[in-house]
C-alpha cells in the first residue's frame, strides 16, 4: 500500500494546484512505496511566500532559541529512527541495516548546528580613534534547498541545518524519487515548535518544480546538491540573477596505495570506498591508484574481498532504474575502450534479482587516465584500477580530473602522507582511512565538483552575507 504525500508548505501538508502525483518504486522490489505531488512554480511560489514571511521573525529569535528547536528536533528525529529508516529505505532501497545510521548522522546536524547558533559573529575593524567598525553575519533571507536521492534525509539535514541555525528559513525540493522523508523531517520540526513557514518541502521534478524555486525572485540563495549537469543549468539561471550558490556535484575521486601501506587496511578501505552505497556516493573512491610494486598482489586481493559483494545480500541497488542502465552502459564503454573486467562487468545473472535494480560489483584493470571509465562519473559500485611508478606520478593522475571531491592516501611514511595531502587538488583528503558520513569537518568540492562548502563551522559562513557598519565617534 503506498503512502500519500502532498506538500509542506507554512506548517501544513498542502495540496497541489493540479492535483497529479508521482508514484515511487522501491529499487530491490520494483513494489510501490509511495506517492508524492508533484509541484511546479506555483506551489513554489507559495513555499516562498511562507518562507519569506517567517523569514523577519525567524532571524530575530534569540540564538538559544533557535538552538533549542533544532535540538529537539535532533531528538525528535533520533526517536522516530526506525520508522524513518523504513522509509528511507524503502525509497532508495538501501539494504535496511546501513540506514539507521543515516538517520542519525541527519539528527547529528541538527545537534552540531543547534549548538553552534552562537557561533556566527563579525569582527571590530581598526580604522583609528574616529571611527567604529564592525561586522555582522546576516541570513540571505529565504534559501532554496535542492537534493539528489543517494541520501535524501541526509542531504536535507546537511543544507537545512546550517542555514537554518543562522537565520534563514528554508524550501527544499527534494529529489522525486526520494522526497518522503523530508516531508516527515519538515513534519516532525513542526510537531517539535518551528513555527510556520520556516521550513517547507515542495515536492516535484528537477525541471518544474526545481527550477521554479532556482528562478523565483523572492530566493536568495540556492544550495543544490547533484549531478554536473543540473548544476550547470542552475548556475545559467543563477548567472542571470547574481543568486549566490553552493554547488556540491559529483566526483572521481583518487585512492592512492603507495607499496609501504598497511595493505589490510588498505584494501578494506579500498573496498569501502568504490562499495558503500553501492557505490552512490558522490566521494566514491572510483579511482584506484596502486603503487607498480604491489599492483598485481593488491588487485588479486581486492577482487577476493569484493566477491563478498554479493547484489541483494550486502550491496543494494541502484536507486532508479535510470541509474542501473548507466551503470551498464559504461561496462560496454569500458569494454570498447580496452579496460579488463578483473571482476564483474556484467548485468546480474540471478533471475531472483532481476525485478531490482541490483548491478554487479566491478574492478577494471588495464585502465589508462584518458579512458572515459576513469575520467566520467559511474555513480555505481564500479572501480577503475591504475598503476602508478612515483609518487609524483601518483600525484599527476590523481589531479588529471575534471572533478576534485574527494581523495585517499595510504602510506606509512606520515611525511609522505602530508606531501601528498598537500598536492592534490580535491577538498577532502582521507590519510589511512575512507571516511563515512561526518558533520564536524567542512566538506566540498574543488574543480567541477562544485564550490561552497557543507558541514563543519564553514557552512554556517556560508549562509550568511557580511555586513560591515561604520561609525564616525
Ligand atoms: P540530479 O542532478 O539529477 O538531481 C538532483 C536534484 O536536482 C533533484 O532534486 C532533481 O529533481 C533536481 N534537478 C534536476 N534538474 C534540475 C534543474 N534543471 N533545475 C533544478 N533542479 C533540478 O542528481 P541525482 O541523479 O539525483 O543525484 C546524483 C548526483 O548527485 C551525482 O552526480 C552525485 O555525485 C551528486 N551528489 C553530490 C553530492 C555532494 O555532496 N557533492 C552528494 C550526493 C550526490
Amino acid at each position: 500500500m503506498t503512502t500519500h504525500y502532498d506538500h509542506w508548505i507554512d506548517g501544513r501538508s498542502t495540496k497541489g494546484s493540479t492535483g497529479e502525483h508521482l508514484v515511487t518504486h522501491n529499487p530491490a522490489s520494483g513494489e510501490d512505496v509511495s506517492s508524492i505531488a508533484l509541484g511546479g512554480a506555483r506551489e513554489v511560489a507559495l513555499a516562498v511566500e511562507a518562507a519569506a514571511s517567517a523569514a523577519t521573525s525567524w532571524r530575530r529569535f534569540k540564538p538559544v532559541e533557535r538552538a533549542r528547536l533544532m535540538l529537539a528536533l535532533a531528538a525528535r528525529i533520533l526517536a522516530e529512527q526506525d520508522r524513518l529508516a523504513e522509509i528511507e529505505a524503502a525509497e532508495t532501497g538501501k539494504l535496511p541495516a546501513l540506514v539507521p545510521l543515516e538517520i542519525a548522522n541527519s539528527a547529528a546536524y541538527f545537534e552540531f548546528y543547534g549548538g553552534l547558533t552562537h557561533s556566527v559573529h563579525g569582527d571590530t575593524i581598526d580604522l583609528g580613534p574616529g571611527f567604529h567598525s564592525y561586522t555582522v553575519r546576516e541570513p540571505f533571507g529565504v534559501v532554496g534547498i535542492i537534493t539528489p536521492w543517494n541520501a535524501p534525509l541526509n542531504q536535507a539535514a546537511r543544507a537545512g541545518a546550517p542555514a537554518l541555525a543562522v537565520g534563514n528559513t528554508i524550501v527544499i525540493k527534494p529529489s522525486e524519487f526520494t522526497s518522503a522523508t523530508t516531508l516527515e523531517l519538515a513534519r516532525l520540526a513542526s510537531e517539535v515548535g518551528f513555527p510556520p513557514g520556516v521550513i517547507n518541502v515542495v515536492t516535484g521534478v528537477g525541471a518544474d518544480a526545481g527550477a521554479a524555486l532556482v528562478q523565483h525572485p523572492r530566493v536568495r540563495k540556492i544550495a543544490f546538491t547533484g549531478s554536473l549537469r543540473a548544476g550547470k543549468e542552475i548556475g545559467k539561471i543563477a548567472a542571470d540573477r547574481i543568486l549566490p550558490l553552493t554547488l556540491e556535484l559529483g566526483g572521481k575521486s583518487a585512492n592512492i596505495v603507495f607499496a609501504d601501506a598497511d595493505l589490510d587496511k588498505a584494501v578494506a578501505g579500498a573496498l569501502r570506498a568504490f562499495t558503500a552505497n553501492a557505490g552512490q556516493t558522490c566521494t566514491a573512491g572510483s579511482r584506484l591508484l596502486v603503487d607498480k610494486e604491489i599492483h598485481d598482489e593488491f588487485v588479486e586481493r581486492l577482487v577476493r574481498a569484493a566477491t563478498e559483494v554479493v547484489p541483494g545480500v550486502t550491496l543494494g541497488p541502484m536507486t532508479t532504474v535510470a541509474q542501473r542502465d548507466k551503470v551498464h552502459e559504461y561496462f560496454l564503454i569500458a569494454r570498447e575502450d580496452g579496460a579488463i573486467a578483473a571482476l564483474g562487468g556484467d548485468p546480474v545473472s540471478e533471475e531472483e534479482l532481476s525485478h531490482g535494480n541490483f548491478v554487479t560489483p566491478t574492478i577494471y584493470v588495464g585502465v589508462s587516465n584518458d579512458m572515459r571509465i576513469a575520467r566520467e562519473e559511474v555513480f555505481g559500485p564500479v572501480l577503475s584500477v591504475i598503476p602508478f611508478a612515483s609518487e609524483s606520478e601518483a600525484i599527476q593522475i590523481a589531479n588529471d580530473s575534471d572533478y576534485g571531491l574527494a581523495s585517499g592516501v595510504w602510506t606509512q611514511d606520515i611525511s609522505r602522507a602530508h606531501r601528498v595531502a598537500f598536492q592534490i587538488d580535491a577538498g577532502q583528503v582521507y590519510v589511512n582511512t575512507w571516511m563515512g558520513p561526518i558533520v564536524e569537518t567542512p566538506f566540498g568540492g574543488f574543480k567541477m565538483s562544485g564550490y561552497g562548502r557543507e558541514k563543519g563551522l564553514e557552512a554556517l559562513h556560508h549562509y550568511t552575507q557580511v555586513k560591515s557598519i561604520t561609525v564616525e565617534l
